[in-house]
């Protein structure tokens, strides 16, 4: 979704010559008129300047501030060409000129640009087993606001939560408002397969939800996003995880275990978009029956209920807390437990790991915490089963908020993308 708006152009612009190529072999097109050469290269020019204003937005929010002049040279255009640009963003609000850069030296070249922190800002929002969480993500990439409520989801129909996760919404929406912020979008995580580019979860095994439209139930006065969390929190890990390459699978865990696969800086999402669910692997064929109808799933050995399970641990709330303190405390029954996870990870990687073949492992969520527990067998198994040579497995630093952050910054991308979808 970040880069849509460069990304339709550039598409649309090859969808047109690949109809006309079409229409000269096969059947005329009836839908579409001729394009002049006039109007397409309108279009190549709007084309340009928008990727231009996203590359411009682009070079100041990864320097944090940077002058017009260092602007040119970073993305090799004019100074005239980047003024102008310039100019178009700051009255769109998009960026600041924050005076001039070194003592003595006044005038507009010399003076620094910094990305708003007023102006648009992504709303991010996560549908947990037991909890629902939102946050404001200003155009800087800072958190402006944030509410998290604790309420358990399970066995709750779709309406009462999204009504909940609506309220928050608001409370949150209208704090960023107060300070100057713009909501221009809403990206919901859900733990639940979604079907890609629409709003609609066919199946959140542990909500038990089946086909739920959350657009309908949502508020609709925002850009709306639904993806499945893994998504999210591996957009997180590429984005703001500093350490991650460009490929790699990220491996997540709470109640339920997901996976997404960035290949090349992109999800890969699958044909439907129900990529990633490595919960849903068969670790042992005749294991356990497990709530996706499947028996023996990773989710069996390795999922949050599964380890306190095993570690003879009532579930209550942090859960992971609970572990990890036993863990260190040195709690045999409980570091079998997470030996155990390790094992059954290390088995439902290897498949991926031969059939993906990804730079490397990243543990995230409740993984990152228990990592110091889980590593030692899970990497004992990769190493032992896979084809190749080792897969690194290296435990990320954003911890659970994952899903929420790489859902706030999906929309902040999007912004970054195409200033002037929001201009
Ligand atoms: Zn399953």
């Amino acid at each position: 979704m970040g880069r849509d708006g460069t990304e339709r152009v550039e598409d649309g612009r090859g969808g047109a010559e690949a109809a006309a190529t079409r229409e000269r072999t096969l059947t005329p097109r009836q839908e579409r008129p001729a394009r002049g050469t006039r109007e397409r290269l309108a279009d190549t020019q709007q084309g340009m300047r928008r990727r231009n204003l996203s590359r411009v937005m682009h070079a100041v929010a990864a320097q944090g501030t940077l002058s017009r002049a260092a602007v040119a040279s970073r993305i090799g255009l004019t100074r005239a060409a980047v003024s102008t640009l310039v100019d178009e963003l700051i009255r769109a609000g998009l960026l600041d000129e924050l005076g001039p850069e070194r003592p003595g030296r006044v005038g507009r070249p010399g003076s620094a640009l910094a990305v708003s922190a007023r102006g648009p800002a992504g709303i991010g929002a996560e549908i947990g087993v037991d909890h629902l969480a939102v946050c404001a993500v200003d155009l800087r990439g800072e958190v402006r606001a944030r509410a998290v409520r604790r309420v358990g989801n399970r066995g709750r129909t779709p309406r009462p939560v999204l009504a909940d996760l609506a309220a928050l919404i608001r409370d949150v929406a209208g704090e960023a408002e107060l300070e100057g912020l713009r909501p221009a979008g809403l990206a919901v995580a859900v733990p639940g397969l979604v079907v890609r580019d629409t709003h609609t979860v066919v199946r959140a095994p542990n909500l038990d939800w089946h086909d739920a439209d959350l657009g309908a139930l949502l508020p609709s006065e925002l850009p709306l996003t639904v993806d499945n969390e893994a998504n999210f929190g591996a957009l997180a890990e590429l984005w703001l995880g500093g350490a991650a390459p460009a490929d790699f699978l990220h491996v997540s865990a709470e109640i339920g275990i997901g996976a997404a696969l960035v290949v090349d800086g992109q999800l890969l999402r699958g044909s439907r978009g129900f990529a990633g669910e490595l919960g849903h692997v068969p670790v042992w064929p005749e294991g356990p029956p497990c709530a996706c109808g499947g028996r023996g799933c990773l989710e069996q050995y390795a999922g949050e209920e599964a380890v306190l399970r095993a570690a003879g641990l009532a579930p209550g709330a942090d859960r992971v807390g609970l572990l990890a303190e036993r863990a260190l405390a040195g709690d045999a029954k409980t570091r079998a437990a997470l030996r155990g996870a390790g094992t059954a990870l290390g088995v439902a990687l290897t498949g991926a790991v031969n059939l993906l073949d990804p730079r490397a492992v990243v543990l995230g969520g409740a993984l990152s915490r228990l990592s110091p527990w889980l590593l030692p067998s899970l990497e004992g198994e990769l190493g032992r089963r896979i084809a190749g040579p080792g897969c690194e497995v290296v435990v990320s630093g954003i911890g659970s908020d994952g899903p929420l952050l790489g859902a706030a910054h999906a929309v902040v991308r999007a912004v970054l993308d195409d200033p002037a979808g929001v201009a």
